[in-house]
């Protein structure tokens, strides 16, 4: 499991969290694995570097989890409490040898190290997802286990002789326990973590990553869902194309040419309503899909914004800009055939003179109209 998470993480990109998520398991493998060949003289001996492995691996988790949860590790008090821990191992192996004691005390520290970081998590916490949720707590539940898996020695395997530990119900009890919730743990993770690229995948496939509105796929994706819901609804189809664009790319450089197209994208953004669709056709080109009420409704959005533009200065450069639109209804759902109304309405407010709208079939109205009207 912990190679698999150094693997996602080096590999693929994975968040940085898997790297320390990862030697959380690994370490302690080894210790685990090293414990399996020696004997009890050995174990004796070794107990303090053993020891110190498992408590790197419960700091390394902790850590992990702060990372995850952007919260506060309190590292220093960890590598406080692994000093003191490693110094009591030390007494109760070479000076005392104590098996159950060491057991306990590492056991206990263990514990405690994994326990720091629950309190930044859970002081304010308000994660909704329930995915998220399932991670959080099932580390919660693996601390409280090491907590009881602390009582349980003291209570059921003080002073059991080194020789008969293996053969205790309750030392097989807890190490089933600790595998069983280390597999749920490690599972539950990969599976959040797996949902949580998908929903990456799914975004970054509809979304245009210039202007963060959707691409022209996502676009079509959301209006088709969009029109196929049984509604009153009225719907139209406005696509907006900024004026001479490439002049300003020619004088001022593609960079403030980029930064104009998502100012743009953003003021349109801003002067629609939640329910209305947003997405960047290509180029210089922005389409949207307006849920209103009538043909004057969507009229008022598209002058909305055509003004905004006009009048904000974009860039560092401060430049200003204007935009042509074409505005039409959409009917039977065929947004496709509404498309190339709206593209011909475009090009006839471009033929007008620029920075207006097109709007029904045959009919321009500019802002200048307007205003003699
Ligand atoms: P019109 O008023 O007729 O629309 O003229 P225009 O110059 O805006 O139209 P034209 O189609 O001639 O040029 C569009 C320009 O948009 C050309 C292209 O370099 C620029 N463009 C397209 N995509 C991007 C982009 O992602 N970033 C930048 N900076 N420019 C882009
Ligand atoms: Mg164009
Ligand atoms: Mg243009």
């Amino acid at each position: 499991m912990g190679s698999l998470f150094l693997i996602c993480h080096y590999f693929y990109q994975a968040p940085k969290y898997l790297f320390w998520l990862g030697l959380g398991y690994i370490v302690p493998s080894f210790s685990v694995a090293a414990q399996s060949f020696m004997s009890n003289l050995e174990l004796a001996l070794c107990a303090p570097l053993l020891g110190g492995m498992y408590l790197f691996g419960a700091w390394a988790s902790a850590y992990a989890m702060a990372l995850r949860k952007k919260a506060h590790a309190h590292s220093y008090w960890c590598f406080g409490l692994i000093v003191i821990a490693l110094l009591l191992l030390s007494y109760f192996s070479y000076i005392d040898n104590e098996l159950w004691i060491r057991m306990l005390i590492l056991n206990f520290a263990i514990a405690t190290v994994e326990s720091l970081v629950l309190f930044s998590i859970f002081r304010h916490y308000q994660d909704i997802d329930i995915f998220n949720k399932i991670v959080d707590f099932s580390y919660f539940f693996i601390v409280i286990y090491t907590f009881v898996r602390s009582l349980i020695i003291y209570l059921f395997l003080s002073n059991i002789e080194a020789d008969m530990l293996v053969t205790s119900v309750w030392w097989l009890i807890m190490l089933a326990a600790s595998i069983f919730l280390s597999m749920w743990f490690a599972i539950v993770l990969l599976g959040t973590l797996v949902r949580d690229i998908i929903y990456k995948l799914n975004d970054e496939r509809l979304k245009d990553p210039l202007t963060n509105l959707l691409n022209r796929r996502g676009f079509y994706e959301k209006a088709k869902s969009a029109l196929s819901c049984i509604s009153q609804d009225t719907y139209f189809l406005l696509m907006c194309d900024i004026d001479h664009f490439k002049r300003i790319n020619d004088q001022h450089g593609h960079l403030i040419g980029d930064s104009i197209l998502q100012q743009v994208g953003q003021i349109i953004r801003e002067n629609v309503r939640d329910q209305d669709l947003v997405g960047r056709f290509g180029g210089e080109e922005f389409i949207l899909l307006l849920q209103v009420d009538d043909q004057h409704q969507a009229y008022t959005i598209a002058e909305r914004i055509r003004v905004n533009i006009e009048t904000s200065q974009l860039s560092v450069s401060k430049i200003s800009v204007t935009a042509s639109f074409g505005l039409a209804q959409i009917f039977e759902q065929d947004f496709i055939r509404a498309i190339g109304v709206a593209d011909q309405l475009l090009y006839s407010a471009k033929r007008s003179g620029r920075n207006c709208i097109g709007l029904d079939h045959t009919k321009v109205i500019s802002p200048c109209i307007e205003l003699k009207l």
